[in-house]
């Protein structure tokens, strides 16, 4: 049974502990505000009001015998830095941090955070893709360089298989699978046929997912 530790209960922080013990995980909430440690806690297992800087009260709540910390300390920079290096130095196997631009991160990284996230860029780029394109239904950026779409069929593909699409030399994507309806096709051959309404998964490098994307406009 992993036990998570969750410190700064913003809206990120809240939303990933609340959903965590609805899975049926034990949730340590952490917050230096009362009010929002009072709004969640018939949501978690536990839920503490303490300055997660200060390290004999963290230490007092046990957080060295977590599995995960993930420390969703937002604006205040300095603080999320400091409870992220804590959480290492007690001994937490996994710390995942929120980071609010490139330089945060990097520090986050180099005092020991093993995963960094920004949700809120995450999700800006998310929204800009779907908002430039009608074809995107979903994007995910794997790394900087390529990203998993998927891709409703243009008019032109319908009734083609993948051999006459020729996707991988037309657009430079790799067609990993294709949704028809509510049944879905994990390893198309090349004489799978494309019918219309079929949802293609692709992956390709961002450029090529961006010609994709003007080519639709
Ligand atoms: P979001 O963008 O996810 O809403 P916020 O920056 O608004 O994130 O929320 C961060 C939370 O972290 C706030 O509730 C704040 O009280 C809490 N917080 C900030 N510093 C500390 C700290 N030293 N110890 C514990 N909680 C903190």
């Amino acid at each position: 049974m992993r036990q998570f530790a969750i410190i700064g209960l913003g809206r990120f922080g809240s939303s990933i502990a609340s959903t965590l013990y609805s899975l049926g995980y034990d949730v340590l909430a952490i917050d230096k505000n009362e009010e929002r440690v009072e709004d969640i806690s018939d949501r978690v297992t536990h839920a503490v009001q303490a300055d997660a800087t200060d390290e004999a009260a963290i230490r007092t709540l046990g957080l060295r015998n977590f599995d995960v910390a993930v420390v969703t300390i937002g604006n205040d920079i300095q603080a999320s830095i400091m409870v992220t290096m804590l959480c290492k130095e007690l001994g937490i196997p996994k710390v995942l941090a929120k980071a609010q631009g490139d330089l945060h991160a990097k520090v986050l990284l180099k005092v020991g955070a093993d995963r960094v996230v920004f949700p809120e860029r995450d999700m800006g780029v998310r929204v800009a893709h779907n908002l430039v394109s009608s074809s995107i239904v979903d994007f995910i950026e794997l790394s900087d360089d390529y990203s998993l779409v998927e891709l409703s069929v243009w008019p032109e593909w319908v009734d083609k298989n993948l051999q006459e699409l020729e996707m991988r030399v037309k657009y430079g994507i790799n067609v990993l699978a294709i949704r028809h309806g509510s049944s879905i096709n994990v390893s198309p051959r090349s004489d799978d046929v494309i019918r219309e309404g079929d949802v293609l998964v692709a992956i390709g490098s961002n450029q090529n997912i961006k010609r994709l994307e003007a080519h639709n406009q």
